[in-house]
């Protein structure tokens, strides 16, 4: 998608502090961080959201995590403890259309998030 920002981030047309990569996923830290660690880890490849993984892809999730897991422990919060969360559509609070899931942690994290 040549409008998207994480395409362009993805594309390395937006610069961005690169955490971790994999063949399909990039980590890169959140430009607003709400925790002492904050990244977000998204597909190289354009989903718009949640909703728009097609069944025949749900690998990308799988592929998510594993990276996210990878960020939590070189960001040295996976013992600790750490929040993963996807915001889906208006309501869910997602204000970037490009499928994303954010590393937060580094404090306690309280619930319910608001
Ligand atoms: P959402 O609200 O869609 O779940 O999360 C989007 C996130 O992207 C927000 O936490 C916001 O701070 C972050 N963000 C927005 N623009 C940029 C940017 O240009 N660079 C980076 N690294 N993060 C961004
Ligand atoms: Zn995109």
């Amino acid at each position: 998608m040549s409008d998207c920002l994480f395409c362009k981030i993805v594309a390395g047309e937006i610069p961005a502090k690169v955490v971790a990569e994999s063949d399909t996923s990039l980590a890169f830290y959140d430009i607003a961080p709400e925790a002492p660690v904050h990244v977000l880890v998204v597909p190289k490849r354009h989903f718009d959201g949640v909703n728009d993984v097609a069944d025949a892809d749900r690998g990308v999730f799988d592929d998510l995590m594993a990276l996210a897991r990878e960020v939590a422990t070189a960001e040295g919060v996976r013992d600790t403890g750490y929040r993963l969360v996807f915001n889906v559509g208006e309501q869910g609070g997602q204000t970037v259309s490009h499928l994303h899931v954010h590393v937060l942690g580094g404090r306690q994290m309280r619930w319910p998030s608001g």
